[in-house]
Parts: structure tokens; sequence; C-alpha cells
């Protein structure tokens, strides 16, 4: 964490009573905004909360998807806790949502992920991230559409998985839903990362400090 950073836990301090979406402020239990580093290179981005994020307040934490994210990022070196801590220590990684509140029958509609891109949006200036991660065929096509050229309808999650896409100021490297994914689907992507990401120079492009 930066010298200058007091807390993982929304530490932009974005409002955790905004009431913008009424369906979903009805049928929340609590917003979760952003968790971690504000000074990461790498920004992983879902669709939603799931029921246990929404319990922890802290994204991809408290189910089994969840702790599948968590051993990634263990694996690559931007965790030192276990995969079943809910309130993991994490360095160089940003952990964050389209949209921060749950409805507990449905998915958020396009709407909903269009009034909640502000805060997203300020991350991603806050942050500057070098790579981001879109977690799922939502985050995915939300993410492809403001930072490449490629029609939105070309991405496929599925086929996307464990590869980078050069775009506009961010290399997107996306990840399939980590419920959906197998160990195999896992393991690609962590060696994807490591091999054809951290093994050349993904911070030439901005000129930022080396860390
Ligand atoms: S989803 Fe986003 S914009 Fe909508 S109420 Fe929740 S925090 Fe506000």
């Amino acid at each position: 964490m930066d010298a200058h950073q007091r807390q993982f836990r929304n530490p932009f301090s974005m409002d955790a009573d905004c009431t913008n979406c009424e369906a979903l402020c009805a049928a929340r239990e609590q917003v979760v905004h952003g968790y971690g580093d504000v000074g990461a290179e790498f920004l992983f981005v879902g669709e939603a909360p799931s029921a246990d994020a929404e319990r922890t307040g802290v994204p991809f934490t408290g189910d089994e998807a969840g702790e599948r994210v968590q051993r990634i990022l263990g694996e690559l070196g931007f965790s030192r806790s276990d995969p079943d801590d809910e309130e993991p220590d994490v360095q160089n990684v940003f952990l964050t949502y389209l949209t921060r509140c749950r409805h507990p029958e449905r998915g958020p509609t396009e709407n909903e992920i269009s009034t909640c891109e502000p805060f997203l949006n300020a991350e991603i200036r806050m942050i500057n991230p070098h790579i981001i991660v879109p977690v799922g065929q939502a985050a995915l096509e939300a993410l492809a559409f403001d930072y490449t050229t490629r029609s939105v309808d070309s991405f496929d999650i599925e086929v996307e998985h464990a590869t980078t896409i050069r775009g506009r100021g961010f290399e997107l490297v996306p990840m399939m839903d980590p419920a959906e994914q197998t160990d195999a689907d896992t393991e690609a992507f962590v060696e994807h990362v490591r091999e054809s990401v951290f093994a050349r120079d993904y911070r030439q492009t901005k000129g930022r400090r080396s860390r």
C-alpha cells in the first residue's frame, strides 16, 4: 500500500449511501466500492458484487469464486493473504465492479451500469493502471466499448480469456467469471500474465515510475 494510503476499503471515500439506482437501493445490503492499492498497475473489474462480496464488503471475496480470484492474486504476487481471507493484504492491484450494488434476483441493467460508470471512471482516472482485467462477459463488453476500437459484439469472454487486447490507453487482459472457470482456465490465466505480461515491459506506454 502507498505510504499515504490509510485503508484498502473504498480508499477514495466514494458515496457509501449512493441512491442513484432506485431498484438497487431497495434491494442491496450495502454498496461495495473498490478495494486495494491506489497506486496499482493492475485493475480487476467485475460486473457486480456476489452475495458474499456484498456481505464482506470486499470485491471478489467470501465465496468459492472469490477464493479462486484471491488464489490467482496470490500466485501473481498481488496478495500476501490466504485465499479465504475476507480482507486480503494486497499490493499493486485494485478490485472493483461496474455496479457496486447487488440485486439478489438479477444482474444489473444497462442503465444501472451506465449510472454507476462515473465511480469506475473516477477510480480508473485516479489509479491510472497499466492493465485492466475485465472479469466476465459484461465487464469485458463495457470496457471494450470504452477502451478499444473493436465492435463490442466481437468480444467473447471464453475466446478472449487469458489473452491481451491492446486498447486505447490500457491493455485489457480478460478473465472468465471465476465461478465458471475450470482449474485449467485459472492456470491459463496465471500463465498468460506471468509469461506474456510480466515478462515484457508493460509499463512502457505510459512512462510511469518503476515499482
Ligand atoms: S449501482 Fe452504483 S450508481 Fe447505482 S446505487 Fe449502487 S453505487 Fe449508486
